[in-house]
C-alpha cells in the first residue's frame, strides 16, 4: 500500500489560503499567455527554440557552460548523480536532504549511490564536518564521489547557507576530488533574501539546478546546469530515463516568463513569511522558528495540539499547511497575499485556543 497525500477532510471547503507549498502556485493569466504564444518545436531532436532560449539564459545565470530542461527538480538530483558518479560510489549530504527524505527511494532504486547524512543545525554543515567524513581510500571503504548541498534547506527550516559556507564545504570536496552539486529548488528564494547573484553563489557547484515549480510559480519543469561535458552526459540519462521531452516549448516559456516577472517579487514572499512568524509568535504555547526565506515551521506540542489536528480544524477554514518533521510547515508564494497572512494568524489561533 503506497499512502497518497491526506486529503481534506470530509465537508471541508475548497482552498482560501494555501500555505502548503511553494508547488501549488497557479499558472497567472500572463504566464498563461507566453505559454500560448511560445514558439516550439521537437525537444528530444534538440529543435525546440524556446527550450534553447531558456537553457542559454540559465547557464548565463549560473555562470556555467551548458544547461538542461528536464521535468521536475527530483529528475535533475537523478539524473546529477547518475552523471557524477557509479553504483556502489557515495555521495556526503545532509541528513535531511530531499535526496534521502522525499525522493521515493530514487538513488537506492536508480543511481545505485549510498548516501553519508551529515548532521547539523539548519539542515547545513561545516566544513569540518565534511573533514570528519573523508574516510581512508582502501579497498573496504566506499569511493566517496560527490558532496551535495541544498540551498534552501528545506526541512531545515528554508535556511539560507551562507557564500562563505557554501565556499568551505565545497573546497574541501574538491580537496579530495569529489565533485559538488547543489539542489537549488529554492536557490533564487536564497538569492534574493541573501542579496547575492545566482553565479556567485553556485560558483564553487559543477552541478546546480532550480526548480521552476516552487516560489517562481511555473506549471512544471527544473533546469540543471554544468560543464558541456557533464551535461552532454546527463542528455543521456534524460533519454534513458524519459525525460526526453517533444514541443516542451511550451513550458519553458512558462520558466522564462518566470525569471522575467517572478524573481524580484520573492522577497514579497519572504517579508509575507515574517509577518506570519511574527503573528505567530503572539499565540501562547506555539515555538516559531524565525524564517529566512518563505518558509514559517512551527511546533504545536505546546499549545497542546499536534500536527494533524491542527491540520483538519484549518481544513474547515478553508487554509492548507503541511507537516514536516514533526512540526508545521507553511509556505508563502504568489498565491499568499499580506492580508491572508493576517487572516490566517487569526485562523490559527482560533483553531489552537478556540
Ligand atoms: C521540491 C524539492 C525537490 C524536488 O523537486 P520536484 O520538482 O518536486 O521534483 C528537490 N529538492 C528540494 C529541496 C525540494 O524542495
Amino acid at each position: 500500500m503506497v499512502h497518497a497525500p491526506a486529503r481534506p477532510p470530509a465537508g471541508a471547503p475548497p482552498v482560501r489560503i494555501n500555505l502548503y507549498s511553494d508547488t501549488q502556485t497557479r499558472p497567472t493569466a500572463a504566464m498563461k499567455d507566453a505559454m500560448f504564444r511560445a514558439e516550439v518545436g521537437d525537444e528530444q531532436h534538440g529543435d525546440d527554440p524556446t527550450v534553447h532560449a531558456l537553457c542559454d539564459r540559465m547557464a548565463a545565470l549560473m555562470g556555467k557552460e551548458a544547461a538542461i530542461f528536464l521535468p521536475s527538480g527530483t529528475m535533475c538530483n537523478v539524473v546529477a548523480i547518475l552523471t557524477h558518479c557509479g553504483k556502489g560510489d557515495e555521495v556526503v549530504a545532509h541528513e535531511t536532504a530531499h535526496i534521502l527524505f522525499s525522493e521515493g527511494g530514487a538513488h537506492a532504486a536508480f543511481t545505485g549511490v549510498q548516501i553519508m547524512p551529515l548532521k547539523g543545525a539548519g539542515g547545513m554543515f561545516t566544513a569540518d564536518d565534511v573533514r570528519a567524513a573523508i574516510r581512508p581510500k582502501t579497498r573496504y571503504t566506499p569511493p566517496q564521489r560527490l558532496l551535495e548541498v541544498e540551498q534552501t534547506a528545506n526541512i531545515g527550516g528554508g535556511k539560507v547557507w551562507p557564500l562563505a559556507q557554501l565556499n568551505a564545504v565545497a573546497a574541501v570536496a574538491h580537496g579530495e576530488g569529489w565533485a559538488t552539486h547543489m539542489d537549488g529548488a529554492r536557490l533564487m528564494n536564497a538569492c534574493v533574501a541573501a542579496g547575492v547573484a545566482p553565479k556567485d553563489m553556485v560558483a564553487s557547484y559543477d552541478s546546480v539546478w532550480l526548480d521552476f515549480t516552487k516560489g517562481l510559480g511555473a506549471p512544471l519543469g527544473a533546469v540543471l546546469c554544468g560543464s558541456s561535458d557533464f551535461i552532454g552526459a546527463a542528455w543521456r540519462w534524460k533519454q534513458r530515463l524519459g525525460g526526453s521531452m517533444r514541443q516542451a516549448g511550451i513550458c519553458a516559456a512558462a520558466c522564462l516568463h518566470a525569471l522575467d516577472h517572478h524573481v524580484d517579487r520573492l522577497a514579497e514572499d519572504h517579508a509575507n513569511a515574517k509577518a506570519l512568524a511574527r503573528g505567530l509568535r503572539q499565540i501562547e504555547g506555539l515555538v516559531v522558528e524565525e524564517p529566512e526565506t518563505n518558509l514559517v515551521f512551527f511546533d504545536v506540542k505546546g499549545a497542546g495540539c499536534d500536527v494533524p489536528t491542527l491540520q483538519r480544524r484549518l481544513a474547515m477554514q478553508g487554509v492548507a499547511v503541511s507537516g514536516l518533521g514533526g512540526r508545521v510547515r507553511a509556505c508563502t508564494h504568489l498565491d499568499v497575499t499580506a492580508p491572508m497572512i493576517e487572516e490566517a494568524i487569526g485562523l490559527i489561533r482560533a483553531a489552537l485556543h478556540g
